[in-house]
């Protein structure tokens, strides 16, 4: 059963936390000089394995500052241009900036402005972060390159209940007294997890709209996106029958052919997923903070099970989004749990509370007896072991012991101040009256009531 597959959590800030150096050194508007340049350029060395030009001895240091400050004006009014662009859907004034002599970027560029205008942004705009260096792209496009880390704004309606940041390198070449995009993939591999990964980077999408929902396919997959979008609302409307938080937002699914999307990789490390929940940030981690801000979650398909999507799956998933703007600093076995809680209900709901209590006592019978703790969040996805059953019965029985409400609450007060061990025992204890250790104990004595 579709829910049973085990799927990615919440990534929150936990899979962040060993995020490259390169992004917290964020220059937020700055103009460098050369010699702040040189200083961060040798810093972030390790992470990018790049090395800073010499600056040219000849030149005064102020006529430089000037030459940067001259560019960093000159690409804010081309990326103001672009966002401008995409707001009035003018697809002509979005390829003005591009480098004529690169045919593969405008065609790519065209599918990307396409798709923007399609998404309907309600906010968006582009900002330059720090100047990255790189031999390889210096090498190829001269010595005006300017490769720079991009900060996209965005805010898709009802989806996003405030503006949300990705990231973008891109790589600009000054030609004939102006200055032009050439490339937009060549910082890809030094960027944060799933950065230039978007729904709408991968070629060309549609979208297939619900109320509540949004459901992003491949151009022309319109019976499969209406009938995700359909399955979509049955799950919300469980997560909302299932679970107490009231949340008002609007489920954003992308269901492309493609097994990276986002941070989710179907490729490797997540095969056996058939969904899951990528985090979005208002600030990015290493921006402002180093676990960043979470905004909330996008659902990512796995291009396998597209056609294997059922309102139970997705009510798991949805349980991860409607809870992701809470902080992400829960335990996996309480995120995980809760998820599985919602999507169990809803197969009750169906087919009786036979099927949960044949469930319920081969978690009891067989998988409580592989683990000797709950799982922990470390290699919570790698462990082979029956982690999500084990995590649902430790809800299951909280929600037995204090009830619905209750726990939920405690989900929320986890969620926002569980930030190491020490925070989530007073919370667990203050509110169920049982340690991490005590509830495992509970379950391994535990006979489901009947
Ligand atoms: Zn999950």
């Amino acid at each position: 059963m579709s829910a049973t597959t085990p799927n990615s959590g919440p990534p929150g800030p936990r899979r962040w936390l060993g995020l490259l150096v390169a992004v917290a050194l964020v220059s937020g508007g700055v103009v460098y000089t050369v010699e702040q340049r040189e200083q961060d350029a040798d810093a972030r060395a390790t992470a990018t394995q790049t090395v800073s030009p010499a600056p040219p001895k000849s030149t005064k240091p102020s006529r430089i500052a000037a030459a940067v400050a001259a560019r960093r004006v000159a690409i804010d009014t081309i990326l103001i241009r672009r966002a401008q662009a995409v707001q009035t859907g003018n697809e002509a004034l979005f390829l003005a900036d591009l480098d004529p002599a690169n045919k593969k970027l405008r065609a790519a560029q065209k599918i990307l402005f396409a798709n923007l205008v399609e998404i309907g942004f309600t906010e968006l705009g582009y900002s330059q972060a720090e100047e990255r260096f790189n031999p390889s792209v210096l090498k190829a496009h001269g010595s005006t390159t300017y490769l720079v880390r991009i900060l996209m704004r965005y805010q898709i309606p009802k989806v996003d209940f405030t503006p949300v940041t990705t990231e973008l390198g891109y790589t600009f070449i000054a030609r004939g007294g102006r200055w032009l995009l050439t490339a937009d993939n060549e910082l890809d591999e030094d960027l944060g997890p799933g950065a230039h990964r978007e729904a709408w980077d991968l070629g060309r999408i549609e979208v297939q709209r619900g109320p509540r929902v949004l459901v992003v396919v491949e151009k022309g997959d319109t019976t499969r996106g209406r009938a995700i979008a359909t399955e979509a609302a049955e799950g919300l409307h469980e997560v909302s029958t299932y679970w107490p938080l009231k949340w008002t937002g609007s489920v954003f699914v992308i269901a492309l052919d493609e097994t990276e999307v986002r941070d989710a990789k179907f490729a490797d490390e997540d095969i056996e997923s058939a969904a899951s929940t990528g985090t979005t940030f208002s600030s990015l981690p290493g921006q402002d903070t180093a676990d960043g801000t979470v905004a909330g979650g996008y659902v990512v398909i796995n291009p396998n099970e597209r056609d294997r999507v059922d309102e139970i799956l997705l009510s798991h998933e949805i349980t991860h989004v409607a809870t992701a703007d809470l902080g992400g600093y829960e335990p996996l076995w309480l995120a995980e749990g809760a998820a599985e809680y919602v999507s169990w209900r809803g197969i009750e709901a169906v087919s009786g509370p036979g099927e949960v209590a044949k469930w319920e006592q081969e978690v009891v019978d067989d998988a409580v007896p592989q683990l000797t703790s709950l799982p922990s969040d470390a290699g919570f996805y790698q462990n082979s072991a029956d982690v999500y059953g084990v995590s649902w019965l430790a809800v299951r029985f909280l929600v037995q012991r204090i009830g619905l409400g209750q726990v939920e609450e405690l989900y929320e007060d986890m969620a926002r101040n569980g930030t190491d061990q020490a925070s989530r025992d007073r919370i667990l204890l203050s509110r169920t009256g049982l340690t991490e250790a005590t509830l495992w104990t509970s379950l391994t004595t535990y006979r489901p009531q009947r």
